[in-house]
């Protein structure tokens, strides 16, 4: 699947991003023909367009490197300050607009699209994203970036840099969902009953062109940056498992990015504190004593407690919680059999829970538990129940350091605008990006994929989920420009 031909071409080296081709989807769903491709309804990324270029011009990806590199060696020569804004010694919104330049070239523009089209084809779920891990590998190699593999099954940590401090990291997430995609496309998905349905395929593809880019700059790089590639995010704690196998070794910082149906295409959105909440499951069992329906008086109903239990589950976020503080307890499944004149020896209630904070998290999966197991003797049943918490169904809120994010906002808006950040509402959703984010400082941001035109406007797991592909540079961009300005602010 990989173009290796193509790869080797220097505007590619410089850069590529490619990505995927969901807007195409989202045309091909709403009648748009793929070939036409679907209209590029982006008059609000007149920043990507305008984008003026940096000194060189036209450069072949080894030319635009030996440019950069002989303009590293006049900074080290040189002290004037002209000099050291053309080559980045101090940060200008030139060098800002040499990354853009860099994402925009069509060539580039191109590649990081067939790499999404690629994935999103052969879509892989949690812990089998072999091919996915292959291609992105083979991509790595083609561009001379070293890496260590496998970390959790499928996993990659490359390196781009100087090889030693200060290290930061960028991730993205590499595995689809068990869903059947129903969007009609040419890129559609191949393999029966899974699909790229939450963007992972997008993340991979922006990671990688953010690792062209910053290979083309990496005499600038004052430090190592670490691409990490991770497994299993939708199911199975893919994180906690890099994390073990060393992903994070020698990194102080870490920042990640997810598509996002809410915000508009090219939007970049992210908050301080709480942005994704945490997520549980339990599941429980009630259990009575069987009789006929017709005498109740000889059976102990777990059909009563369990309604009750339902009920008393729900007054732990309205009568215990702060109302400030939002937090969510679903009952989601109740199951007690299909006998209509029997009462039944048990009850299966199953349901999750979200908070924003560990600790209120905590707090209500010790409640459920209590409420539960109380609720059920009330009614003179026994009741079990089981919180997976050593089964990796367990997702911590996803909280951002409030300097990490003041650096994603400060990076965005001066790589895209001030119009092109917003403040993001805090999501229900969970992120196994929170275990990074209980080990180093860390910021988690969107990128906005919604353009009505294209039809890119379905919410993540949904079969008719897609993207808008011309998004793919722009978060290569950001995800570039957010690891070697990390580096370079780091070191003042
Ligand atoms: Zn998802
Ligand atoms: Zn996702």
């Amino acid at each position: 699947m990989l173009r290796l031909n193509i790869c080797f071409s220097p505007i590619f080296l410089l850069f590529v991003y490619c990505m995927k081709s969901s807007s195409s989807s989202a045309g091909a769903a709403i009648g748009v023909g793929i070939s036409k491709n679907c209209p590029n309804d982006h008059s609000d990324l007149s920043y990507f367009e305008s984008a003026p270029k940096p000194c060189f011009k036209n450069p072949t990806t080894m030319e635009l490197i030996k440019s950069l590199n002989q303009t590293s060696s006049t900074r080290q020569q040189g002290s004037s300050s002209s000099s050291s804004e053309s080559d980045c010694t101090v940060w200008t919104k030139e060098c800002s607009e040499q990354l853009l330049w860099l994402a925009k070239q069509p060539e580039s523009v191109k590649w990081i699209k067939s790499v999404r089209r690629k994935i999103h084809q052969n879509p892989e779920l949690a812990f089998e994203e072999y091919e996915t891990s292959r291609l992105i590998r083979e991509e790595l190699e083609k561009m001379e970036i070293s890496y260590r593999f496998p970390l959790a099954t499928t996993g990659i940590r490359a390196m781009i840099g100087t090889g030693g401090p200060p290290f930061v990291a960028i991730r993205a997430d590499m595995d689809a969902l068990p869903i059947q995609e129903a969007v009609e496309w040419e890129y559609k998905s191949k393999n029966a009953g899974k699909m790229h349905a939450c963007g992972h395929d997008a993340h991979v593809a922006m990671l990688i062109g953010a690792a062209k880019i910053l290979k083309a700059r990496e005499k600038y790089l004052k430090g190592t940056v670490i691409l990490i590639f991770q497994p299993a995010e939708e199911a199975g704690n893919g994180a906690k498992r890099m994390i073990g196998d060393g992903a994070i070794e020698d990194v102080e910082a870490i920042f990640g990015l997810h598509v996002s149906h809410l915000h508009r295409s090219g939007i970049i959105g992210s908050r301080p504190g709480p942005l994704l909440a945490g997520c549980g499951f339990f599941r429980a069992t009630i259990s009575g004593k069987e009789g006929q329906a017709g005498n109740p008086h000889h059976s102990v109903d777990p059909v009563l407690a369990a309604s009750a239990i339902v009920i008393s589950l729900q007054n732990i976020v309205s009568r215990e919680a702060n109302p400030l503080d939002c937090q969510v307890v679903s009952v989601t499944s109740f199951n007690a059999g299909e006998d209509l004149d029997s009462i039944p020896d048990t009850v299966i209630l199953q349901g999750t829970f979200r908070a924003f904070s560990n600790t209120s998290f905590y707090q209500i999966l010790a409640r459920i538990n209590q409420v539960i197991t109380e609720q059920a003797r009330v009614f003179r049943c026994s009741a079990t129940v089981e919180l997976f918490e050593n089964e990796d169904r367990i997702y911590p809120p996803t909280v951002n350091e409030e300097q990490m994010h003041e650096h994603v906002k400060k990076v965005s808006i001066d790589l895209l605008g001030p119009q092109n950040f917003m403040l993001a509402e805090p999501v229900m959703g969970a992120e196994d990006f929170s275990f990074y984010n209980q080990v180093i400082p860390s910021a988690f941001f969107f990128i906005g994929i919604k353009n009505e035109t294209l039809g890119s406007i379905h919410t993540g797991h949904s079969p008719h989920f897609m993207i808008d592909e011309d998004i793919l540079p722009i978060g290569a961009a950001t995800h570039a420009a957010i690891a070697e300005r990390y580096l370079y602010d780091r070191k003042l």
